[in-house]
């Protein structure tokens, strides 16, 4: 059988934050980008969504914030946590690119515009179009074959990019489905949208509420007075929840009084989406003119509030680095591995926090005591583990660390041998997630002591039930699956 062929420099497939932030500077530099995406847009996706300044700039360097800011979504400036212990912390973000603010818009009125944005750079975005499978030539990745209602087509390349998400196709494609490294995440996501009840009195601030090991946001939405409320709760919470999404709310609002004095008795509320499926990972992202973008090669708990920054921001170096040495496919080999090296010195302190953030259960004293070293200044310490201004190594440093060691035993009524257990048991893990940052190397397998058994990124899904003859031709080679 024999397909329509279609030539163009690279092919992408995933039109969100990955993929269209790839596709920018692509085009910009004057290639022909064909990005293919299955949805038709506006779309929605299971997404918390929020951006700190950090990654709202990313919006702007791709020429999509103009547009997103004509939604009229809300700015939040600070970034407050209060927690049931009566610890408070209040912060301003810190500026990137000028934006002192973060957004939080629904992905079905964002995306469109990032897909909107790809196409004003001269990007090629199909909708509705679906990739099965990669198409191989030498050795290298060629192409994808493509399924519409209209029929089947290959779109030929130089470089193929999946930004096809955690349940990625290209990943299986290019045999690179299983992680080299992965967590479990003990939280699981419950959220809603509802008319903020503060009205316009409502505070410029992306919220944390603490409560007896629940973590909730409020996350000022979009247009503003449209407010998420995102239920970061026990996973094994999660099951109960769907069952009856109404009783799981009113005991989110009955664990915290100061949550339920901000947001209980809302109107207008939306249902309750909700997601147990967070494992955190790494796949090997590049081989032969074939890359992995966004979720799609590494993927880490929300709670840190950096996937579609990480995302937009690895799509655009992704694309940069691609524009550059395209026409030399050893040149190109080697940019894609030095871009993949890059995304994970910048990703693992986070990788590594997200893990350990992910753990349900009430904040230990000690945790408590290091939070509160934090709160009565206005410097951006908490902000900036969000915004990424510093490693968290450098915020949480070892010297703040002692101090909230010597809070906790200090306090009145401190269980000091509990203390003390806690700081040997999480030892491994401090030292761990520094080892692998600075010293591990490039896709090193070796622990951290913060990732958890028993991850599940679910089954690769299923190759075509045929193979196109015109595809498995004499030069298709399967995919080097070596490190
Ligand atoms: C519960 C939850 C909450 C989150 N909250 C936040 C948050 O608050 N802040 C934040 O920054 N991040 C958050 N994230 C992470 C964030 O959603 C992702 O990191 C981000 O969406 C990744 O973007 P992406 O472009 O890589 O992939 P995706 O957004 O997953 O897009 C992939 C696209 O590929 C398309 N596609 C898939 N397969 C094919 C195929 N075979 N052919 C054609 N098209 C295909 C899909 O239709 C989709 O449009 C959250 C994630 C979850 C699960």
């Amino acid at each position: 059988m024999s397909f329509r062929i279609e030539q163009a420099d690279v092919v992408i497939v995933g039109a969100r934050c990955a993929g269209t932030a790839a596709a920018v500077p692509l085009a910009r530099a004057g290639l022909k980008v064909i990005v293919i995406d299955k949805a038709k847009f506006p779309a929605d996706t299971m997404s918390t969504h929020v951006l700190v300044p950090n990654g709202v700039q990313e919006l702007q360097f791709m020429g999509a914030l103009d547009k997103i800011l004509a939604l009229n979504p809300a700015k939040s400036r600070y970034l407050t946590l209060h927690d049931d212990d009566g610890l408070e912390v209040v912060e301003r973000f810190k500026p990137f690119s000028g934006i002192d603010y973060g957004i939080c818009i629904p992905r079905d009125q964002q995306d469109v515009l990032l897909v909107e944005a790809a196409r004003d750079a001269g990007a090629d975005v199909r909708e509705r179009t679906a990739m099965t499978e990669v198409v191989w030539r030498d050795g290298r990745a060629a192409g994808v074959h493509c399924k519409t209602s209209e029929g089947d087509y290959e779109i030929h390349a130089k470089l193929v990019i999946g930004a096809d998400g955690r349940k990625s196709r290209v990943a299986a494609e290019v045999d690179s489905w299983t992680p080299y490294r992965a967590s479990r995440n003990g939280r699981g996501f419950a959220f809603r949208y509802l008319d903020d009840p503060q009205g316009a009195d409502a505070p410029s601030a992306f919220q944390i509420f603490r409560a007896h090991g629940n973590q909730v946001l409020v996350l000022p939405s979009c247009p503003a007075g449209r407010t998420l409320v995102v239920n970061m709760t026990d996973a094994t919470k999660i099951k109960g929840i769907r069952a009856d999404p109404e009783a799981g709310w009113q005991e989110m609002l009955d664990l915290d009084p100061v949550l339920n004095e901000r947001v209980g008795g809302a109107t207008n509320m939306s249902s309750v989406r909700s997601t147990d499926d967070l494992s955190a990972y790494y796949r090997r992202s590049t081989g032969p003119a074939w890359a992995l973008a966004g979720d799609s090669g590494h993927f880490k708990d929300p709670v840190t509030g950096n996937g579609m920054r990480d995302a937009l921001k690895f799509g655009r170096l992704l694309g940069e680095a691609a524009a550059a040495t395209l026409d030399d496919p050893e040149q190109l080999d080697r940019a894609l591995r030095a871009w993949e090296a890059a995304r994970d010195a910048d990703t693992i302190s986070t990788y590594h926090w997200g893990n350990r953030e992910s753990r349900p259960g009430p904040s230990s004293p000690l945790v408590r005591e290091v939070l509160r070293t934090f709160a009565g200044n206005d410097a951006p310490n908490l902000s900036d583990t969000f915004n990424r201004a510093r490693p968290i190594e450098a915020i949480i440093t070892p010297r703040r660390m002692v101090k909230g060691l010597i809070n906790a035993l200090r306090a009145p009524g401190a269980d000091r041998r509990a203390i003390l257990r806690e700081v040997v048991g999480e030892l491994p893990a401090e030292i761990g997630a520094r080892r692998h940052r600075l010293l591990d190397g490039f896709r090193s397998t070796r622990s951290a002591g913060t990732e958890r058994e028993g991850w599940d990124v679910g089954t690769a899904p299923n190759p075509p039930s045929w193979r196109p003859a015109a595809v498995v031709s004499a030069d298709a080679a399967a995919p080097a699956a070596a490190n």
